[in-house]
């Protein structure tokens, strides 16, 4: 079991300086941000990769935000699959397990919408496939009524090199609160090491928003309950839990301690 943050510790100013700084915490996973835009060359991701490996810490990331594979415009569709290309390309020279996408939107017609997503996730496990990377593509739960991904429309489109991602807080907001996780770990069975995000969050309780997430809190302050995954974290196995908590590098090290805990009293 893996716990780190998304993105650099509040206390770091580099991404090396971040990868002692996680090492020496105890902690041995981060994701990399490129979520406003890619901002790493090539040579800089190689020399991160093996700063990381030395340091036993796995890199996923996080494609740009800016991307909707179901857009009505064939522009905006192509240059989508570009920024996943090229995440995928800079993650996998940084020896990444997965980077994360958010595929898209319903826009006017869910089903039109859901198969663009999958001709564009296609697409993309074939370029994966042809150039024999080994990086994987990470479908996320989303936290919002009008982006595509709930685990349900997700996993079909999870074989070969497409992989979920599980967000419980968006998967929190989504359903008002309600979370079943042996549920959820039962339908990802599959899919090891399951790359988790886990944070707090604020959402829509009522109204035309309902269900909508608004923002991220930390890990103890409202939200899906991490005491209640722990127990099927722990029966899973193999997983990498990113904290998406304003809280970053603290959440996640309050996790692990709260997992370990766990592991401890079961003896
Ligand atoms: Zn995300």
């Amino acid at each position: 079991m893996r716990f780190g943050p998304a993105g650099i510790p509040t206390v770091c100013r580099t991404v090396f300086e971040a990868l002692e700084y996680l090492s020496s915490s105890g902690l041995s996973a981060m994701e990399i941000e490129f979520v406003r835009g890619i901002r790493m060359s090539e040579e800089t991701a190689k020399a991160v990769g093996k700063a990381a490996a030395d340091l036993g810490i796995s890199l996923s990331v996080h494609a740009p935000y800016y991307v909707n594979l179901a857009s009505e415009s064939r522009e905006k569709v192509e240059a989508s699959k570009e920024r996943i290309r090229r995440s995928l390309v800079i993650g996998e020279l940084l020896g990444a397990t997965v980077v994360v996408v958010h595929a898209g939107y319903y826009g006017k017609d869910r089903v039109a919408a859901s198969e663009a997503i999958k001709k564009g996730c296609e697409e993309i496990a074939e370029f994966l496939e042809a150039n024999s990377m080994r990086v994987r593509l990470g479908l996320e739960t989303m936290g919002k009524q009008s982006q595509w991904g709930t685990l349900e429309e997700i996993l079909p489109l999870c074989r070969g090199p497409c992989v979920p991602v599980v967000d419980f807080a968006h998967i929190y907001a989504r359903n008002c609160g309600r979370v079943n996780y042996r549920e959820i770990m039962e339908l990802v069975q599959g899919f090891k090491p399951l790359h988790i995000h886990f944070s707090g969050i604020e959402f829509v309780p009522v109204g035309p928003d309902k269900g909508n997430e608004r923002r991220h809190l930390p890990v103890s302050s409202g939200g899906p309950r991490f005491s209640e995954l722990v127990p099927e974290l722990a029966r899973f196995g193999s997983a990498t839990v990113i904290s998406e908590s304003p809280l970053l590098e603290k959440d996640a090290l309050l996790m692990k301690r709260e997992f370990e805990k766990f592991l401890n009293l079961k003896g």
